[in-house]
């Protein structure tokens, strides 16, 4: 894997170097592992350009042929997974079984868009007195793809497929912290055949410039951002003199709720894993654990058993079940909480503190923690954690759950353990989440709508509607 060549920038079919670039680290060592080209506005605007030239003969392109690209890409990525994972790891940190997964679930996600693409078609509608009527779709135009580091591989192909699948021709730029895995995913892409400018990656460190400058160019029809939630607000209020359309994944607070009749072991080993994979630092992580008041202490030792046997380490070490956090902002973010719950009450069962376990390890890494006597008003439970602190809570009744659940300003994943089916769906029902795990705990698949309802976004990736998002509509009424 070239990780020692930063010609990362991907521009009208050529890669190229950049005038500058900058150093990608590992987060759990803090030393370099490789380079990618600072990538500029002007690079940006050459790659919109070149997105533009492609539009058009890029939405002629059968929907068998297009899918054809994203099968084979995904072929390849399965079979490079080792190498790739090893390569995600080294500068996201998280154990390399996670990163395998999340290479495999990319290459599933890639093959499900080039099946969804046949069937993204219209619809005919009966005639009116005046005629018949005919709803067509076409490819938005030319898209900007903006991706995270916590999932580097995954929010990126996601986007990937499912523009191309679409017939939008995609400029992606990927997180500064993990350019790397980013670039060789697009590099397999690209390998494939695509035409110059159907898919294009721009590596930088400044992507205020980068971004600013593509959303300044009424060209570009659609922006689909993962990320924070402050900053996707200020993307959308980026775009004062024209409409775009926009997706938005943004941040998440995700509550789990067990209720008394659930399947003890098997909602321990739910919420241990959404909530601790990835160190905490998904959108989608566990965020608020609501237990039924008679079960919560079986629970307890269920889930402090479980946590207590996961082994912090660097995350290509064998057993190791919790990588680093990104860099020393998040374990900032994480201790602020922690502190505070403390401060007010709040019982630390588990971790609480840094861990500094191993030599050579300097990254920010933290101890998977468990909270109890948390307070509905304390940063832990107002905040968005992204670290391996879960805060456990009890109810009493239905409705004090789900309320309790939604009382918060994001709406993205919500977890659901029990047994009784009407109380489950009655609960999934009331929940204002757009993605709601029923006993389980990784709710997201290629085929269903993946996002998030208030802060946590709009539209959605995955499902019809994530080809949607790059599609526009349009009406067509025939008079006979
Ligand atoms: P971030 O918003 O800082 O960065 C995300 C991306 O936006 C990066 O590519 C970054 O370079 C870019 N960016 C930063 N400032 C920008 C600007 N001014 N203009 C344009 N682009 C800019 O977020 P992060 O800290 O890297 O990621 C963590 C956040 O992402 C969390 O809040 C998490 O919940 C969220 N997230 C959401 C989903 C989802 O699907 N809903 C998935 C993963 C992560």
């Amino acid at each position: 894997m070239p990780t020692d060549s930063w010609a990362t920038l991907l521009v009208d079919g050529q890669w190229r170097p950049g005038a500058t670039s900058f150093e990608v680290v590992d987060p759990a060592t803090l030393e370099p592992v490789g380079r990618a080209a600072d990538g500029t506005a002007r690079d940006a605007l050459e790659a919109l350009d070149a997105a533009c030239a492609a539009a058009g003969p890029w939405r002629s392109v059968t929907v068998e042929e297009r899918g054809g690209y994203l099968r084979r890409a995904a072929a390849a990525i399965r079979d490079r997974v080792d190498a790739l994972a090893e390569l995600l790891t080294s500068e996201n940190g998280k154990p390399l079984g996670e990163a395998r997964a999340e290479l495999l679930g990319s290459a599933r996600m890639l093959e499900w868009s080039a099946e969804e693409a046949r069937r993204a078609g219209g619809r005919v509608l009966p005639a009116s007195p005046n005629g018949p009527g005919l709803v067509l779709k076409s490819p938005v135009g030319p898209a900007l793809a903006i991706t995270p580091w916590n999932f580097p591989a995954s929010m990126l192909i996601r986007k990937i497929g499912l523009a191309l699948a679409a017939g939008a021709p995609l400029i992606v730029k990927p997180a500064e912290q993990t350019p790397l895995i980013a670039t060789e995913l697009v590099r397999i892409l690209h390998e494939t055949g695509l035409p110059a400018g159907v898919l294009q990656s721009i590596t930088t460190s400044r992507p205020a410039e980068v971004a600013g400058a593509l959303l300044a160019d009424p060209r570009l029809r659609k922006v689909s951002f993962t990320g924070s939630t402050e900053v996707g607000l200020g993307l959308l209020r980026n775009t004062d003199t024209h409409l775009r359309r926009t997706s938005l994944e943004l941040g998440g607070h995700s509550p789990a709720i067990v209720f008394a009749d659930a399947d003890l072991p098997a909602a321990a080993a739910g919420v241990v894993a959404a909530k601790f994979f990835n160190a905490g630092q998904s959108c989608v992580a566990v965020n608020r654990l609501y237990v039924h008041r008679s079960v919560h202490d079986d629970l307890l030792d269920l889930i402090e058993e479980k946590v207590a046997a996961l082994r912090v380490g660097h995350g290509a070490a064998e057993g190791t079940g919790i990588g680093p956090l990104i860099d020393q902002a998040g374990l900032d973010k994480v201790e602020r909480q922690v502190a505070d719950a403390v401060a007010g009450g709040a019982e630390v069962r588990l971790g609480g503190r840094r861990w500094s376990g191993q030599d050579g390890l300097k990254g920010a890494f933290y101890e998977p923690t468990v909270l109890t006597g948390v307070g509905d008003d304390m940063l832990v439970t107002r905040e968005e954690t992204f670290g391996p602190v879960l805060p456990v809570y009890s109810f009493d009744t239905d409705d004090e759950a789900v309320t309790r659940a939604n009382d918060t300003q994001y709406g993205l994943a919500a977890y659901l353990f029990g047994r009784d089916l009407s109380r489950l769906w009655t609960a999934a029902d009331r929940l204002d989440f757009g993605v709601i795990g029923v006993n389980d705990p990784a709710p997201v698949r290629p085929e269903l709508p993946f996002g998030g309802m208030r802060n946590s976004g709009q539209e959605r990736e995955g499902g019809a509607e994530g080809i949607e998002a790059f599609l526009e509509t349009k009406a067509i009424a025939i008079k006979l």
